[in-house]
This record gives structure tokens, C-alpha cells and sequence, in this order.
């Protein structure tokens, strides 16, 4: 029954993606719970007063477990990780214990309750070094430091539990997330801020003096790193089709979520420019390592499975919100009282 309204739990829903993905499923008549630590999440995310704001981690399983009794969950849709990659590689046991083994408590209390639909948060991370363009999910997965590793070790778990106890599952491996709320409401708050698009941004607010261009010697047209910038709320709208496909009774799925569109570093500060008719101000910098040339998405089997595809395939329909939320008073931060 896909349009009934669902009981979910939500981790990591006062973060990015996961506070545009709760406005989403609320809007949609879905009763959530967020659980979120706040690490890394923002209290001022949630919007919405029906939302219940649980702060904890997830792998509390006294706590989740009490959640669990109060509100019997019909799906869990999993966003709460660490996804810093250059800290993965100097703290990977952090990454392990948050991204993988955080997940494992909560789906032994799923399991205990027969709570069987898991939305999970990956990443084109997954993929590592691609052996073909565009990505489609056909492409080994071989991750190049832990974070990818962190996540790739999830899909695996979830693809036993579905065998040992029928768990379902939808493995979401997201492009570079980007934009924000359209009534700038929500938006991209990282503190360290280290994706491009906001720091071109942060550039042209004088919050920082450059935006440094990692290398400009790749094999690309232009010499700069091609990514496929996903818009916030496409990716919001997938994960609500794929928990009404899991909570209607589908099978698990694992897709990629992207625009299919590569998008260069230059062409990005072009877009900038053009949006907000001001002059980015760039240094030239070496190649930050880690960085494959170009990590474009093969989208259509999320088409084909979820009958999902992105709506902004121009990345000035990223840059534009990005800009309104930066760039006013509030200067793209959530306020510092919000524990
Ligand atoms: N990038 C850059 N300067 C920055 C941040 C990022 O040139 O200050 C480049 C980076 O090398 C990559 C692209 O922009 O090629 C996107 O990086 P981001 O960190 O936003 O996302 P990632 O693709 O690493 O997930």
C-alpha cells in the first residue's frame, strides 16, 4: 500500500540530505522519528513540528530499542554516517565504528522487532576508480579508502540479513550531493566545509579568500575534475520512492542516484559566476589525492527500478539555492545554540 501512511524511522535526518528527505516524507503524510547525535546535524534541520527529534546515536540499542516499542517502525531510512574521506584514511576505525558498525546494532533491533525495510545512504564511493563511463552499477565495486570501504561493507551486510531474515533493502549510492530547500528554509551546513560548490560560494561572501582549483592537469576537456552534481531534493524524492517500493512489498534494490550530466571544477565557478554575476576569486592548487579525473552516474536503472529520475539537470539549479542560503544573513549556518 505505497500511499498509506507510513511509521519511519529516520537517523541522521538533521543533517543535509536526510532534513530534505524529512520535509519530503512529511509532506507526504509519513509519521517520522529522527534520531540524530547532532555531531555533524543541525536541530534547527527539522522544520516540521510533527517531527520528533530523538538526540542519540544509533547504535544505542537500549535507546533504539525503546523507539522501536513506542512508535513500531514500518521502515528505517538509514543517513547518519561520517563522510569526510580524507579523515577516513587518518581515522578509519572511527569511520568503521560509525558507518558499519553503528548500522549493525540498529539492524539487530530491526530484526528483533521484524522491522524488514532499510533505506540506506551509500555512494558512488563504492565504486572507487571506475572501469568505464558512465558509472552504472555493473561497475566493480572496489573503494580507495575506508569511507568507501565503511559503506560497501553495509550493502554486504544487507544483502546477508535479507537472506538470514528477509530483510529489504535499497542501497542509494549517491553522486555529489548538492543545492538546497527552494524557501532557503534548509541547507548545506558542514563544518568543515570541504564540497566545492559551497566553497566557490564561500569565496564570493569573503568567508574565505580563495577556492582552490585541485589540479587542472586531468585527462577532462578542460583539465578539471568532472563530478554529476545531484540536486538535494532529487535525491530526497528517490529515497521516497524507494520506501514505498520496499514498504509495498518490493524487492531490495541497489542504485545509483545522479543527473547522468559530468560537470568540470571550471565549469562550476563558471556557473557561479554567470548566477551571481560576481568574479570567483580561484588559486591554482595541486591535485588533492584521492581524486579520480571524472565519476559521472549511469542514472536509468533507478529509472528503471523507481521510476525516478533527477529534475535539475542544470547545475545552475543547484548554484542558485546554494547562493540564497549562503548569502543571506544567516550566511549558510545554522546558529551555534542548537545542542
Ligand atoms: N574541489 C576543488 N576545490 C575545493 C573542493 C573541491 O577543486 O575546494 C574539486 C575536487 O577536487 C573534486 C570536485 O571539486 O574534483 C568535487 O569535490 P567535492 O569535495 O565537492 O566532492 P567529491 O567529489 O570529493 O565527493
Amino acid at each position: 500500500m505505497p500511499n498509506s501512511p507510513l511509521s519511519i524511522l529516520v537517523t541522521g535526518g538533521a543533517g543535509y540530505i536526510g532534513s530534505h528527505t524529512v520535509r519530503l516524507l512529511v509532506s507526504q503524510g509519513h509519521r517520522v522519528v529522527v534520531l540524530d547525535n547532532l555531531v555533524y546535524g543541525h536541530r534547527q534541520a527539522i522544520v516540521d513540528e510533527s517531527v520528533r527529534l530523538v538526540v542519540g546515536d544509533v547504535g544505542d540499542q537500549a535507546l533504539v530499542r525503546s523507539l522501536f516499542k513506542e512508535h513500531s517502525f514500518d521502515a528505517v531510512v538509514h543517513f547518519a554516517a561520517f563522510a569526510y574521506v580524507g579523515e577516513s584514511v587518518t581515522n578509519p576505525l572511527k569511520y568503521y565504528e560509525n558507518n558499519t558498525s553503528e548500522p549493525i546494532r540498529l539492524l539487530a533491533i530491526m530484526q528483533e522487532f521484524g522491522c524488514r525495510c532499510f533505506v540506506f545512504s551509500s555512494t558512488c564511493a563504492t565504486y572507487g576508480v571506475p572501469v568505464a563511463l558512465p558509472i552504472t552499477e555493473a561497475n566493480p565495486q572496489q573503494p580507495i579508502n575506508p569511507y568507501g570501504q565503511s559503506k560497501l561493507m553495509v550493502e554486504k551486510i544487507l544483502a546477508d540479513c535479507a537472506v538470514a531474515w528477509g530483510l529489504r533493502s535499497a542501497c542509494l549510492r549517491y553522486f555529489n550531493a548538492s543545492g538546497g530547500s527552494e524557501d532557503g528554509l534548509i541547507g548545506e551546513d558542514h563544518d568543515p566545509e570541504t564540497h566545492l560548490i559551497p566553497r566557490v560560494l564561500m569565496a564570493l561572501t569573503g568567508e574565505i579568500e580563495h577556492v582552490d582549483l585541485f589540479g587542472t592537469d586531468y585527462e577532462t576537456p578542460d583539465g578539471t575534475c568532472i563530478r554529476d552534481y545531484i540536486h538535494v531534493d532529487d535525491l530526497a524524492e528517490a529515497h521516497l520512492r524507494a520506501l514505498e517500493h520496499l514498504a509495498s512489498g518490493g524487492e531490495s534494490i541497489s542504485c545509483n542516484l545522479g543527473t547522468g550530466v559530468g560537470v568540470s571544477v571550471k565549469e562550476i565557478i563558471a556557473a557561479a559566476e554567470e548566477v551571481t554575476g560576481l568574479k570567483v576569486p580561484v588559486r591554482i592548487a595541486s591535485r588533492r589525492e584521492g581524486d579520480p579525473p571524472s565519476l559521472v552516474a549511469d542514472p536509468s536503472l533507478a529509472a528503471t527500478l523507481l521510476g525516478w529520475r533527477a529534475r535539475h539537470l542544470d547545475v545552475r539549479e543547484m548554484v542558485r539555492p546554494a547562493w540564497r542560503w549562503i548569502s543571506s544573513q544567516h550566511g549558510g549556518r545554522y546558529s551555534k545554540n542548537d545542542l
